[in-house]
């Protein structure tokens, strides 16, 4: 780039060089204080104003760092030129060479303006044609030299010769400005109409020249160095207009060094703020560490009709130690459907209650949390203690009461349970089930209900350790790995609507063996009305035509709360045969008789919530299936995701395809998750570099806990601007 770069050429070429130690020594002499004009609004950058601002700012852009950071969606190599005589028809080609002759013609027929310009390079000659496009004659002179990418085609107007139409071009000057559009790799931007590739390259080029030594490297030079980065100007320099890196396929995937630096730093931030939060947390202190022996949930293990798999016992070992330790537990539990996390839960909660605590349990539905309430009764009948039900339709007044009054031990509710009303006289422990259909909000209003209280979060979101650590950055993680054993793997087939007969088929024979039968059909907000209707009409149906011998119950969420209860009872105690039910029972519910799940509409689900539903059977020591009934047409996306279900029962798989196909965002869908968008890092793609950003984070906050230390200082403000809200911290003092 220009000369003012000085530093950042030196920092490049050392790089280059692999000079670890002086590139340290050099990141680490004291730099000028330049003022950060990175936040300088793009519309005074040159060739930019108002109008261009305004289309900028559909990409989303509004700084000039914002610039800096739009990456190229891909590149191109027109760095390879040939001579015109070894060029190949039907080829994409870069030549350079003389304009020889420049003008319009005008096609007879449709009296179309046509802009043809004749190059030459001794060797041979092309013409380029623009159409409709007369400006272009005064962009060119007989005699300039000119590089030209394009397709190569037979000039069919002569019958021989080369021909380019539309190609991208480069005017070579006398003052050797550096090449942009060809002759070279060159980026290719996602664009907005009126903002073209070719004019965002040009302000890139102008941003880069003015802004680059602005750039400070703010991150200290040892993780620099450790790490290996690339320092930051290059980066940004190189990332646009790759020089050092040559290998398209580096480039292209977002995997060269460049990326990986830039990554780096997004990831670096989110980490640092969440080891913060951490921090923060740790500083807590909770009410009094746990002492009690443990006769309660010894208890709880004679009372239990299995022995708990060796992955129970281990987490609910590293519960009490969280327990017994004098901060409060912040812990999230991830684990497959059916692999036992209510029991582990309810563990917990019993050292809470032998402590002299109440506990609570917060599920997302009334029918789990009703669920949860009768499980948990019956678990704990030897045990003599008192459980209470609360949820936004079924509030007695004297269990409100009693809760207050601390006569209950175990509070089992929705999130009526964080509602104003309910007080805690002690609550120790909340237990939150099925964190992902709660927001990061209620994990909060939650622990306000008590001092301190210890946080267990349960998520049957099963991603990829890294990754949740970076999600739940805050939590610590323990994973089920295991299911309970002599569980037969459920086989999931796919059918299409003109076989139903064979699926209902299958139904038949299960029940005829004692089984009993989901079957599920799709409930979208926007018409709700309709499909509802679609549903009751479907249970009839099945009714009379196809199942009259059988007991068929529905269960949709605009019945009352005493008609849910009241289907569920007869489904689970086997009054019900085929509970045709909208989703509303896609997670918890637990009837390990039940062996089969028919999803009507499969097409219309997204992968998690199949895998969901899926979980409702194979509960018990019975052969389960789970028929996937698809209507055409269907998507790509569609048959992907229901080859995935009939391929794996694997939920971590699920979960990595489904972030494939759905991408991050949408995947953890931002504000529920709390982790807030990347820009250009990729939590799959970087899974590496997410890793050591993080190592880097951490280690930082552990030797400079509050970001004190001058080197720090940048570092302190950027957390500040860009990610507080991001992170939904408080403040960094
Ligand atoms: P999830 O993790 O999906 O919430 P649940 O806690 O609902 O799973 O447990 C699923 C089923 O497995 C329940 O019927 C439960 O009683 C049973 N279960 C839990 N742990 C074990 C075990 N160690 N051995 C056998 N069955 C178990
Ligand atoms: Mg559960």
């Amino acid at each position: 780039m220009s000369k003012k770069v000085g530093n950042a050429i030196i920092l490049k070429k050392l790089w280059q060089e692999k000079n670890w130690d002086k590139l340290k020594t050099t990141l680490e002499t004291p730099k000028k204080n330049l003022t950060p004009h990175l936040t300088d609004s793009i519309q005074y950058v040159k060739g930019v104003g108002p109008k261009r601002a305004e289309l900028f700012k559909r990409l989303g852009i509004n700084t000039v760092e914002d610039v800096l950071t739009h990456l190229p969606r891909r590149y191109e190599d027109r760095g390879n030129l040939k001579k015109i005589s070894q060029i190949k028809y039907g080829e994409i080609e870069t030549i350079s060479g003389i304009v020889k002759a420049a003008g319009i013609n005008v096609t007879t027929r449709k009296r179309m303006k046509i802009f043809e310009l004749v190059v030459g390079d001794g060797t041979g000659i092309i013409t380029a044609k623009w159409f409709n496009q007369p400006y272009m004659k005064n962009v060119f002179k007989v005699g300039q030299k000119v590089i030209l990418n394009g397709k190569v085609k037979m000039n069919n107007y002569y019958g021989y010769g080369a021909e380019m139409d539309n190609p991208e071009y480069e005017i070579i000057d006398e003052d050797g400005d550096p090449l942009l559009h060809t002759g070279r790799i060159v980026p290719i931007y996602p664009e907005t109409s009126g903002l073209t590739s070719r004019q965002i390259r040009v302000i890139m080029k102008t941003i880069l020249d003015t802004h680059l030594p602005q750039v400070n490297d703010y991150l200290p030079a040892d993780i620099i160095e450790g790490n290996r980065l690339m320092p930051l100007s290059s980066a940004m320099s190189e990332v646009h207009f790759p020089v050092i890196e040559k290998d398209m396929g580096l480039l292209n995937s977002g995997r060269s060094e460049m990326h990986r630096r830039l990554a780096f730093d997004e990831f670096f931030f989110l980490e640092l703020g969440l080891a913060l939060k951490k921090k923060d947390v740790e500083k807590e202190k909770r009410e009094i560490p746990y002492t009690a022996k443990g006769e309660l949930l010894e208890g709880l293990r004679n009372n239990l009709p299995f022995k708990l798999t060796s992955a129970q016992q281990r987490v609910i070992a590293e519960i009490k130690r969280d327990l017994t330790s004098p901060h409060p537990m912040n812990r999230l539990i991830q684990g497959d459907v059916g692999c036992g996390k209510t029991v582990v839960a309810l563990s917990a909660m019993l050292m809470a209650i032998e402590n002299g605590f109440q506990a609570a349990i917060m599920a997302p539905t009334e029918i789990l949390a009703e669920q949860h309430y009768l499980n948990i009764k019956n678990m704990m009948d030897k045990l003599s203690l008192k459980i209470a039900l609360l949820t936004s339709s079924r509030k007695k007044k004297e269990d409100i009461k009693a809760v207050e009054d601390g006569e209950i031990n175990i509070i089992v509710g929705t999130h009526a349970l964080i509602q104003d009303d309910i007080r805690f006289k002690r609550l120790g422990l909340a237990v939150v089930d099925e964190q992902h259909k709660f927001g990061v909000m209620q994990r909060g209003a939650i622990k306000k209900k008590g001092y301190n209280p210890d946080i267990l979060i349960m998520t049957a979101t099963p991603i990829p350790r890294t990754l949740a650590m970076s999600v739940y950055g805050d939590l610590d993680i323990s994973i089920i790995d295991e299911l309970p054993p002599n569980r037969m793997p459920i086989k999931t087939m796919k059918f299409y609507k003109s076989h139903r007969l064979d699926a209902f088929k299958l139904v038949k024979k299960e029940i005829l063996q004692g089984r009993q039968c989901y079957l599920i059909y799709p409930l979208i907000e926007e018409s709700e009305k309709v499909d509802l209707k679609a549903a009751t009409e479907m249970a009839e149906h099945l009714k009379k035509d196809i199942f009259p011998e059988y007991n068929l119950g529905l269960l949709h969420g605009r019945m009352k709360t005493e008609e849910k209860e009241a289907v569920m009872r007869d489904f689970k105690e086997g009054r019900i045969n085929i509970l045709v039910s909208t989703t509303v029972i896609e997670v918890g519910i637990d009837v390990s008789n039940a062996s089969v799940m028919l999803i009507e509409h499969a097409e219309r689900f997204g992968l998690a919530q199949l895998h969901q539903l899926r979980g409702r059977v194979g509960r018990g020591q019975y052969q389960s299936y789970c028929l996937l009934m698809a209507e055409y047409p269907l998507s790509d996306d569609a048959k992907r995701r229901l080859e995935i279900m009939v391929k794996t029962n694997n939920g971590f798989d699920i979960a990595e395809e489904d972030l494939n196909i759905r991408g991050p965002g949408e995947f953890f869908g931002t504000k529920q998750s709390g982790l807030p968008e990347l820009k250009n890092a990729n939590i799959l793609r970087d899974v590496k570099v997410l890793e050591a950003a993080r190592g880097a984070a951490f280690d930082l906050i552990k030797k400079d806990s509050s970001l004190t230390m001058p080197e720090h200082g940048s570092l302190k403000t950027i957390l500040k601007q860009k990610w507080l809200e991001k992170l939904e911290m408080g403040t960094i003092s």
